[in-house]
Formats: C-alpha cells, sequence, structure tokens
C-alpha cells in the first residue's frame, strides 16, 4: 500500500526535476510554451479579458431571473435562459437533457418569537426540503440536543415530544463531523416521530456565520425530512444557549410552512458545445451549476460559476479558435440537492465515458481563483503544472491533487476521471453562501473576468494539448485513490459509494 504510494511520489519528483534529471526531454510534461497551444490561448486571453460578457450574463441571471430552487418555475425560466445566451453566441448542439429529482420544494414562511424570559422577534429560515409545523405554529420550551452525543440523544428522543430542539455542541466530538452529520439525519426522523415541534440548527450546532444572516441548504444527498429544521442567526441562537446554560427554559413559538411535492419533479441540465476539430468525440466538460437557494439571487452560488461558464465558453467561440477535441459546456441542476445533475449526467453518458477526460467546475463562490484541485489524480499534477505557470502572470495559482467533493467535480471523481475544483479564496462566501446576502453586489466584476478567462484557458488548453489529457481509471484503482483520500466514509455514509470493498487495503489488526 504505502510502497506504490512512495512509488508514484518519487515518479513525480523525477518529472518535476525535468529535463536534467532520469527523464529524458521529450518525456517531460509540456506547457503552452512547448506544445503549440499558446498562440490560440493568447488570443483567447485577449477575448476573455477585453470583450468578457460574464458579468452582464451574472447581472441577468440575478437580477431577471433570481433565485433557481432546482425544479422550480424559475429554475426552469432559467435553463431557458442558458439555452437562450448559449445559442446565441453560437455554441453547437445546445440542449437541455431533462432528469428528475425524487422530490420538489417549496418554501413557504418561517417566523419565530421568543415569548420568555424577555420576548422578542427571533430569526431563522428553513432548511431545504424539511417539513412545516402545524399550520399557525406551535409553542413550546427550547430544550438542547448535543450534536457531539447524536447517538444518546436519539434514543433520549421521547424528551423532546411538544418541545422545540436546539442543536448545541458539548464536549468533543465520537466521531468525525461526516458521520455526526449522516447520524443527525436519524435523529431527525426520531425527533419527528417522537412529537418535537421543530429543530434549531441548519448548522449542526454551530453558529451560523455572519452578522444577523442564516444560512439554508440541503441536510444530506437527496433527502427530506417531516421536522421543521431552521437556521437561526447567531445573535439569536447565541441568546437561547445563554439562557439555558444559566438554568432558564427558553419558550419560543415557531411556525414554518414548507411544501414537498409528493412525487418526483423534472429538471434539467443544459448543454452546448464547442465541437473537436480532429478527435470530437473526445470530451472535456467544463461547467458550474444553475441552480441556486433562494433566500437572494444566488450570484455567488453559483450565479458566478454560471457566467464564468458562459464567459469562457464566448472567449473561445470569439477567438476563432477550434480545440482538438470536444469542450463540452454543461450547466448543471440539483447540485444543491446532492450533485443530482452531475450524477445524472454521468447515467446518461455512461456509455461515452471511455471518452471523457475529465472535468473543470467553478462553484466556490465569488473570490479569485487560488488553485487547481485535480480531483484525486495525483498522476496529472506534473501534467498539468507547466500550463499553471504559463497563467502564473494572471495570478500565481497552486495545484494539487485533492477531491472537491462539495459540487459537480465530485461524480467524474468517482467515476475514476480528474474533476478539476477550481478553487478560489472564500474570505466573503462565507457569508454569502445560502444566505440572504448572495447577490449581485458580492461579484467584484474583474474577478469574474479573470476567472471566466482562466477558465476559457484551462479548458482549451486540456482539449487543444497534442496528448490526452486524462482517461478514466479503471474502477479497483479510483476505489483506492478515494479511500486514501478519505472519502469513503462520507460516500459510505450518504449512500453513493459505488465500490463495495474494492480498494479496500489490508486489514489492520
Ligand atoms: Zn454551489
Amino acid at each position: 500500500m504505502s510502497r506504490v504510494r512512495v512509488g508514484m511520489s518519487l515518479g513525480l519528483v523525477v518529472a518535476l526535476l525535468g529535463g536534467g534529471g532520469a527523464l529524458r526531454a521529450d518525456d517531460r510534461p509540456k506547457g503552452p510554451e512547448e506544445d503549440g497551444t499558446k498562440p490560440a490561448l493568447t488570443r483567447i486571453a485577449g477575448e476573455g479579458f477585453m470583450n468578457s460578457h460574464a458579468y452582464q450574463y451574472l447581472t441577468e441571471l440575478s437580477d431577471d431571473i433570481g433565485s433557481r430552487v432546482t425544479g422550480s418555475a424559475a429554475e426552469r425560466k432559467s435553463e431557458e435562459w442558458a439555452v437562450a445566451k448559449m445559442k446565441a453566441m453560437g455554441l453547437e448542439n445546445v440542449h437541455l437533457e431533462k432528469y428528475t429529482i425524487w422530490k420538489g420544494w417549496t418554501r413557504g414562511t418561517a417566523e419565530a418569537q421568543l415569548l420568555s424570559p424577555t420576548p422578542h422577534k427571533l430569526h431563522v429560515d428553513a432548511m431545504g426540503w424539511t417539513g412545516s409545523t402545524v399550520a399557525g405554529g406551535a409553542e413550546g420550551d427550547v430544550v438542547p440536543v448535543n450534536l457531539f452525543d447524536i447517538d444518546e440523544e436519539i434514543k433520549n428522543v421521547p424528551r423532546l415530544k411538544g418541545k422545540i430542539a436546539l442543536v448545541t455542541q458539548k464536549g468533543q466530538p465520537k466521531k468525525s463531523f461526516m458521520l455526526l452529520f449522516a447520524t443527525f439525519g436519524d435523529f431527525l426522523k426520531a425527533a419527528h416521530d417522537a412529537g418535537a415541534i421543530a429543530v434549531i440548527g441548519g448548522q449542526g450546532g454551530s453558529k451560523s456565520t455572519g452578522m444577523n444572516l442564516t444560512h439554508t441548504g440541503i441536510l444530506g444527498f437527496d433527502v427530506d425530512y417531516a421536522v421543521p429544521v431552521v437556521s437561526m442567526t447567531a445573535e439569536d441562537q447565541g441568546q437561547l444557549e445563554r439562557f439555558i446554560n444559566r438554568g432558564i427554559t427558553p419558550r419560543v413559538r415557531i411556525n414554518v410552512q414548507n411544501s414537498l411535492t409528493s412525487g418526483p419533479v423534472e429538471t434539467a441540465n443544459v448543454v452546448g458545445e464547442i465541437r473537436g476539430r480532429e478527435r470530437p468525440e473526445e470530451v472535456f466538460v467544463v461547467g458550474g451549476h444553475l441552480d441556486s437557494w433562494d433566500l437572494a439571487q444566488g450570484t455567488t452560488d453559483n450565479g458566478s460559476g454560471t457566467a464564468a461558464t458562459l464567459g469562457a465558453a464566448e472567449a473561445i467561440l470569439r477567438s476563432g479558435q477550434k480545440p482538438r477535441r470536444t469542450i463540452r459546456f454543461v450547466l448543471f441542476t440539483g447540485e444543491e440537492q446532492g450533485l443530482d445533475g452531475s450524477f445524472a449526467y454521468y447515467k446518461q453518458h455512461q456509455s461515452e465515458w471511455a471518452n471523457h477526460l475529465g472535468n473543470l467546475i467553478l462553484d466556490e463562490g465569488q473570490g479569485p481563483v487560488t488553485d487547481f484541485m485535480l480531483g484525486g489524480r495525483d498522476d496529472l499534477i506534473a501534467v498539468f503544472q507547466p500550463f499553471a505557470d504559463s497563467v502564473g502572470r494572471i495570478r500565481p495559482l497552486k495545484v494539487n491533487d485533492k477531491v472537491e467533493s462539495g459540487t459537480d467535480t465530485l461524480p467524474f471523481s468517482v467515476y475514476g476521471l480528474p474533476g478539476i475544483n477550481m478553487n478560489q479564496e472564500t474570505a466573503d462566501y462565507k457569508y454569502t453562501h445560502h444566505s440572504a446576502a448572495d447577490a449581485l453586489e458580492a461579484q467584484k466584476p474583474e474577478v469574474l473576468t479573470q476567472n471566466a478567462t482562466l477558465m476559457a484557458l484551462t479548458a482549451f488548453w486540456i482539449a487543444d494539448r497534442p496528448e490526452r489529457f486524462a482517461s478514466p481509471w479503471p474502477a479497483e484503482r479510483a476505489a483506492k485513490m478515494l479511500r486514501d483520500k478519505g472519502e469513503y466514509e462520507e460516500l459510505k455514509a450518504f449512500n453513493i459509494w459505488p465500490y463495495g470493498n474494492l480498494g479496500e487495503g489490508p486489514k489492520e489488526k
């Protein structure tokens, strides 16, 4: 096990030493300076920086469409909008790829008041795909529930009948946050069955980030819960916790009304292509996600990725440069419910998976790109580095083989391809993420322009370089990589681990 890894690491060191080392100059990975792609990239950079419409696209999406919850009327409208943009700029084979998610969800009311000891309004918003209180709301004592002791709390749920549970974090966690989060789902079911009124703690007991902000989101992959779960502002939650710590039981009235559909709802990924000039059957996927949450405009999550994708496509088209292989631009939906669009893409394109080279995703908010995460493919670091160096005068960019499991890169990494995450600086994203602050004001136009251009350059270089960038790893190697990267636990906990015992190392004693 470790022997294989040491071998690969050493191989990498040799490759990085370059021509002077054990490899001949011809075996050294070549970047744009040497592989013939630089003249095309220079034109694309010019279009990307000088003629970008990315911010205009983001403005339209944010102001004219606004929030786009998967399966909602607004989300469908955004699909039509994206199709129109792709067609207008001249992408080929523009179409929708429909699929369904298990249920649709619509936010209604979320109101809460502290009744005693000091009456005032509490600021809450419902977590996605969670349920409702009785009509008109209900009133109950607030009772703490320790996330770090969640297994015990599940046993003790009868005490929550007619109460409002406040999730806290006390002491030391007995298992990883991922497993706690997965077990939290079991708690929510048990709490509902026991007759709890609602659960405060969309952040799993940690405080909501930012001043007077709530953050919505889903509580697992493709899961809905009948009990209403709310995110509360840090200020209000902090006060409740302080009362409880002093032995005072707060009494709260809460009214949460949401609606879940009884069955699956339709949605669609939006697809357009620049067909390859030599090997059109070989495909590199570039994108972000079109769907969003609904407390604001969904600008930074992931309007920015959507606008960057459209901006990148346009820069390449306007440059007149044709890549050797096909670049397929995909705006995924269903990302926020469990990467449903990108998993649906894998299922719908399984027969041509061997012809895929990987994907490139921008979905870490509004900040500048800081590094390329190659999604588990350590064999590609040395290959990619010369490209990163070549764009280093636009912005210094690091390269690593980390896996991003929180966006549409994951299905590509799971199925053996580099799911490349354009990681971004997140100083502001921690506030705008799924919150009421996720609006156009949060995105600096010049940063978006730069990110879109870097996306265009990366996509074109990968699709155009003479040597094929990557092919899918066999299942065994992908499974082992995922285990080595610590992804197994999470994928297993959320029932999306596809490999059974594959990739398991020798049993520990
Ligand atoms: Zn996102």
